[in-house]
């Protein structure tokens, strides 16, 4: 996998794109559950109150928080908050807060002065504590009554001493009827100034325990009531707290979804690239494999690792790029999200990531295997699909489709029956995902509920880390889906791999030579004793085959079937590399040439006549692209090809199925010879491609080729001897060697093999 990873080089920018992406997407995922936790503790529960510094105060309710500040504190309210009376005040300022506080035009106010965040932060923590000691003492005169507030107030400072007589020298003055708060202050300018000090201490130390959050939920009833009283429209003030931050939530959730859209379409574009550009470095190191290598992995299986195998990892790549990214990113941010919303259930996540990775490793560790096993099979039907839709007139004619058919569907079966174990697997896991996930949201339910009882948390932040906790089980959930599919993918990768790492045996050599300028017809062929044998076979196919041949000769090779002509002939084009002598054109090793510049020279019309879907004119220039019309028709006018196309409605326009079905063996072979001649090439090959002509046929092509490509060398491979008879040369194989050498006249004096030959196809007169 890693190594097909270089093919991705050009489209960095494009991954770093998708990474920064599926960033945002993430964080911006991870934020959506927080805001939402907000609008629920504080715009519904605290009608948008976020914090214990109100906007604004009425100067009565500010002295009465004042007797609970110390004067550093007070300094540092005074310094923010800002003094608003009817008299004093601009009209500017005095219009513009009457609006909001119509309390105003009967009493002064204080109005806050800053947004500075830290500022805000350091009010938070003073203003708590006031409003927490007003709020308490409003309760307890409520619950006891003015005296009961006095009687434990004076013991506060220091509870095992009863009160000082100074102290209850002032309580003795003191109209009972009076406002509370009037009392209190009153009691503190008597009382002796560390007295005081101890007070507020012992008021901090019952404060340090309570969590921020649940003081500003014990302060947000107070301000609510002192923003009433300040004449605010409280209904408005929590709708808009209410819409901002929903608002802005709704922007996070569309940027969020922008990212997935921007991530979808850079990952699909990147990974068909990537497929694309796998696959064309894949095809093209193929057509540079010998025929020998082609035997070595299969046909079918080559086609199965350029498609399918191609596929599964540039799927994968797309899911990495889609989910993977972000499932990790996810799944940390959703932990450390959820631990910050809730510390106390710290332990669910654990538990529940526990119980996740037993379940996925345990199903994990029984699908991978099948998950492996897929692409064998689907190469197995290729295979069998492959040679059934080749074949089909042979299966159709030895009457084999029941056979046939069975073979498809044993490969057929193995495919779908692990496929199918997939798939019940895949059922399996489904549902116990579904029952570990709501099984967590129950928890969650269960155990934050006591909590939420007990005033230690909010149903925001409850809410909140379920989704989190949701969010977390989702990136788990990909990651094994990963884990899944990365394993097959890998199969894939390392079966292109072995594609990209069969080295092809036949080279050009480093230090290539040209071919002199040969194209006016001077070239000789040398065959120098060479022995070839196909790889793994034991016994050589050609042993020690040595002749000369030069332009304007004919060459002919006769032998039985399986004699080695078809080999010898392969040579030549080096399809395949000779283990011993050598085989030169003008004097120069072919091995030092390039393959290319090679067979430039040559026209080949192998044994077996292949066409390619397209019309005959496509086909006749696949050698030469630029070959003219008039090059194209010459050509077929030699291969005895023109009379059947003219006969043909849409004659050189003339569509070619597939392998060249919809025309006969001989008009194929017409064609293929016609291919050759449209090249022009110095040396023509024809291997046996004249016995699928008739006599005549084949005699008027022969005169022709003679007629009109004098100056090539052709060599002819054929089994009718009327076909060598006249050639300049005669070669007799037999069992890959050389029996007899030299024209039909001295042939047949000398050559016992030949005679033979010559005399199963003509009579004694024919021959004299
Ligand atoms: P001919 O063309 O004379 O009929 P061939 O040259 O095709 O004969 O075959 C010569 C011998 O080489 C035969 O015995 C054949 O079995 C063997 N042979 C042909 N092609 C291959 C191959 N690709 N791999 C191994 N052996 C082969
Ligand atoms: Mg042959």
């Amino acid at each position: 996998m890693l190594k097909l990873l270089k093919y991705l080089k050009p489209f960095t920018l494009m991954v770093v794109f998708i990474l920064i992406f599926a960033f945002f997407q993430a964080m911006a995922d991870l934020n959506l559950p927080n805001i939402m936790s907000d609008i629920i503790n504080y715009g519904i529960q605290k009608n948008g109150i976020v914090n214990s510094v109100p906007d604004a105060l009425r100067k009565t309710e500010y002295e009465k928080l004042s007797l609970f500040l110390t004067d550093d504190n007070k300094k540092i309210i005074d310094a923010n908050y800002l003094l608003v009376d009817k008299d004093s005040a601009s009209k500017e300022d005095y219009d513009k807060y009457v609006k909001t506080y119509s309390v105003l035009e009967n009493e002064p106010i204080y109005v806050l002065n800053t947004a500075d965040k830290d500022i805000i932060n350091t009010l938070d923590s003073i203003m708590s504590k006031a409003i927490m000691s007003v709020s308490g003492i409003n309760k307890m005169v409520e619950e006891k009554g003015v005296q009961g507030v006095l009687q434990s107030f004076s013991q506060q400072g220091d509870q095992s001493q009863a009160p000082s007589p100074q102290m209850q020298a002032i309580m003795g003055q003191i109209d009972p009827n009076a406002d509370i708060f009037t009392i209190i202050s009153q009691l503190m300018k008597a009382m002796p100034s560390d007295q005081i000090e101890k007070m507020r201490d012992t008021i901090d130390d019952q404060m340090k325990g309570v969590p921020e959050s649940l003081l500003s939920q014990a302060t947000a009833p107070y301000i609510t009531e002192e923003y009433k009283a300040l004449g605010m429209d409280m209904n408005k003030y929590q709708q808009d707290y209410i819409l901002k931050r929903g608002g802005f939530m709704l922007l996070i959730a569309v940027g969020s979804m922008c990212c997935t859209i921007l991530i979808s379409f850079l990952s699909s574009q990147t990974a068909m690239a990537f497929g694309r550009d796998v696959g064309r470095a894949l095809f093209s190191h193929v057509e540079t494999f010998s025929l020998g290598e082609f035997d070595k992995i299969g046909t079918a299986s080559l086609i199965t690792r350029n498609t399918n195998d191609v596929t599964q990892v540039q799927n994968v790549l797309m899911m990495i790029f889609r989910m993977m990214i972000t499932a990790p990113m996810m799944a940390v941010g959703g932990i450390i999200m959820a631990v910050a919303k809730a510390r106390s259930l710290s332990w669910l996540i654990i538990v529940v990531i526990i119980v996740l990775l037993a379940v996925i490793i345990t199903f994990a560790t029984i699908a991978i295997p099948y998950f492996k096993k897929m692409q064998g099979f689907i190469d197995k039907i290729n295979l069998i699909v492959r040679e059934k839709l080749i074949g089909i007139r042979v299966i159709r004619a030895f009457n084999r489709d029941e056979y046939e058919s069975d073979r498809f569907d044993k490969a057929n079966t193995d495919l779908f029956k692990n496929a199918v174990r997939i798939n019940r697997i895949m059922a399996i896991i489904m549902p116990i995902m579904m029952l570990i996930m709501n099984g967590t949201s129950l928890s969650i339910l269960w155990f934050s509920a006591h909590k939420i009882n007990d005033g230690t948390m909010q149903i925001g932040d409850m809410i909140a880390f379920t989704q989190y906790m949701m969010q977390i089980m989702m990136s788990f959930m990909m990651l094994t889906m990963m884990f899944i599919m990365v394993p097959r993918a890998q199969v894939s990768a390392t079966r292109i791999n072995e594609v990209f790492n069969i080295k092809p045996e036949i080279k050009d050599a480093d230090n290539v030579m040209t071919l002199p300028d040969t194209k006016n017809g001077n070239v000789t062929l040398e065959f120098k004793d060479v022995v070839f044998s196909y790889p793994g076979a034991e016994n050589p196919a050609l042993k020690n085959i040595s002749f000369k041949s030069k332009s304007g000769e004919t060459t002919a090779i006769i032998g039985s079937t399986g004699s080695g002509k078809s080999t010898l002939v392969n040579l030549i084009p080096r399809f395949y590399d000779i283990q011993s002598g050598s085989i030169e054109i003008d004097g120069i090793n072919i091995k030092n040439i390039t393959q290319e510049d090679l067979r430039c020279e040559i026209g080949f019309v192998p044994q077996k006549a292949t066409l390619f879907s397209g019309t005959i004119t496509e086909n006749l220039q696949y050698g030469k692209q630029d070959a003219t019309i008039d090059e194209v028709s010459k050509a077929s006018e030699i291969a005895q090809a023109m009379d059947f196309i003219k006969e043909k409605e849409e004659g050189f326009d003339t569509f070619i199925s597939q392998g060249g079905t919809n025309i006969s063996g001989g008009q194929k072979q017409r064609l293929s010879i016609a291919r050759a001649l449209v090249r022009r090439p110095d040396i023509y090959i024809f291997d046996d491609s004249f016995s699928a002509l008739d006599f005549k046929t084949d005699a008027k092509l022969r005169a022709a080729l003679k007629d009109q490509v004098k100056d090539a060398m052709l060599i002819i491979v054929a089994q009718r001897v009327s076909t060598v008879m006249d050639a300049d040369r005669i070669i007799v194989l037999e069992g890959g060697e050389m029996v007899g050498m030299g024209t039909h006249k001295e042939l047949l004096e000398n050559c016992p093999t030949y005679k033979e030959i010559v005399l199963s196809q003509l009579s004694e007169e024919e021959i004299a």
